[in-house]
């Protein structure tokens, strides 16, 4: 967009302002003009890309595990016209291979836009009957046996992708820049987007100038996005806390240091963290979501572990939290009368972190009326925040590359109407029920994100 010419005598600013309302005019008609050739794209290739994406439906794969997803669209991709590198992100653990790929469209001078679908599932039994439901099972890196669910829809944004591809390339005389397509590899681990960035990805791509993701959600309509100015996800944090004790016979404790009784203490305590340490006005969550310890009713054991998750939008709040868990579990245990070389080991997994996501304000506002114009004023609506997380925020550097997550609609709107009506709610996002409705998804999903990606790139 041309910037308002700033020195200008009265006799020259009528000419200036019109050409500017020439120029906006011109630029709203060619925006139209992308839109109608974005349809008619999508309307030829929507019929393919829902079979494309009820294949991936039934063959899903758990996070760290996307052999076939990646491969599959690392060949869409290339199909396309992108210039394609796969297997970044390798060294999460050694033998991993690293699913993590881009797709780069060079075209002309201009800014260079990232737009990302994460390719992972979950371990989720899936009981939605659907024709197309997944009935795979895999073994986790534990070495189990699970079933294997999309219950999150990342199907559909790794096939929304390959749509977007699809109309970027045939659209390459109205834009000018270089597109990004990015999959991500175990984001429902959140350590994808970060094992692609310690592998090199911003030296192997040119460094974005923005970058775009979307997520299907079950509580809009299909046919709608949703929009977050500013804080929109939480930040997750992992902690362990190993509880030691003194083992012994269980009709002895006097000669034990019992660490079953500790472990109770701590999470007890750990629930003052939130209630009396955290300001009303900020928002945390602090679970202790397993505990372990302990092989027979009559042994006092060694051990005990617990797991944490703890999640905030503010950094300082976070800090906090990780200061309260290490502070209180060793306070317990000093108090226990625990010997120092058997005192909590408190420990931070920092490989599996994602920050809070803050979508850029003023991306968001560019691409609100965007999405206005190719879905209708009253399909983009505002979505409060929540506390769930992602690690697609970490592509954005800490704030140095302004970032946009949308949420777009996955249910029918019938549906969501007799939900309210009966009381029952939608399935939601990891349920085994979870089904959203592929054709307007996948739609609106690659309509709203070409929209969006003619937007940034404009000529
Ligand atoms: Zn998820
Ligand atoms: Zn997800």
């Amino acid at each position: 967009m041309t910037s308002f010419p700033r020195r200008n005598g009265p006799g020259r600013l009528l000419p200036a302002l019109i050409a500017m309302l020439v120029a906006m005019g011109s630029a709203i008609a060619a925006g139209a003009d992308n839109d109608a050739d974005v349809a008619r794209i999508v309307d030829h290739d929507v019929a393919g890309l829902v079979g494309y994406y009820k294949a991936l439906h039934a063959a899903p794969e758990l996070s760290r595990q996307e052999a076939q997803t990646s491969a599959q669209l690392a060949a869409e991709l290339r199909a396309a016209g992108y210039e394609v590198t796969e297997h970044i992100g390798k060294y999460v653990v050694p033998t991993y291979k690293g699913y993590g790929l881009v797709g780069i469209l060079r075209n002309g001078p201009g800014p260079t836009l990232l737009i990302r679908a994460d390719m992972d599932a979950l371990p989720v039994a899936e009981k939605t009957g659907l024709p197309y439901a997944s009935t795979k099972r895999s073994k986790n890196e534990a070495g189990v046996d699970v079933p294997v669910m999309h219950a999150c829809g990342h199907d559909i944004h790794v096939t929304s992708l390959v749509g977007v591809a699809r109309v970027m390339a045939k659209l390459k005389d109205r834009w000018s820049g270089t597109l990004v397509l990015l999959g991500q590899p175990a984001e429902e681990t959140i350590d994808g987007a970060g094992a692609m960035l310690r592998d090199g990805l911003y030296d192997r791509i040119p460094k974005p100038d923005a970058a775009l993701a979307l997520h299907d959600m079950s509580l809009t309509p299909a046919g709608t996005v949703g929009l977050t100015p500013g804080y929109a996800l939480a930040t997750s944090t992992q902690m362990d806390v190993l509880v030691r004790g003194v083992g012994g016979h269980g009709s002895q404790p006097q000669d034990s240091k019992d660490p079953i009784v500790l472990a109770a203490n701590i999470i007890m305590q750990l629930q003052t963290v939130v209630s009396r340490e955290i300001s009303p006005f900020d928002q945390a969550v602090l679970t202790v979501g397993t505990i372990h310890g302990g092989t027979k009713r009559n042994i006092i054991p060694e051990e005990v572990k617990l797991e944490l998750n703890l999640r905030a939008y503010k950094d300082e709040v976070r800090q906090h939290m990780i200061e309260a868990v290490a502070r209180i579990s060793r306070a317990a245990a000093l108090g226990a009368g625990m010997p120092e070389d058997r005192l909590p080991i408190v420990s931070v997994l920092e490989n599996e972190y994602a920050p809070a996501l803050r979508n850029d304000p003023a991306l968001t506002e560019r691409l609100r009326p965007v999405f206005e114009r190719v879905l209708g004023a009253g399909n983009v609506r505002d979505v409060p925040p929540i506390m769930a997380s992602e690690d697609f925020g970490r592509f954005g550097l800490e704030g140095k590359i302004p970032v946009l997550m949308f949420w777009v609609g996955g249910i029918a709107a019938e549906t969501l109407a007799e939900a309210k009506r009966t009381g029952i709610p939608v399935p939601s996002n990891h349920s085994p029920l979870f089904a959203p409705v592929p054709e307007p998804t996948i739609r609106t999903g690659i309509v709203a994100m070409s929209a969006a990606a003619l937007e940034v790139l404009h000529k």
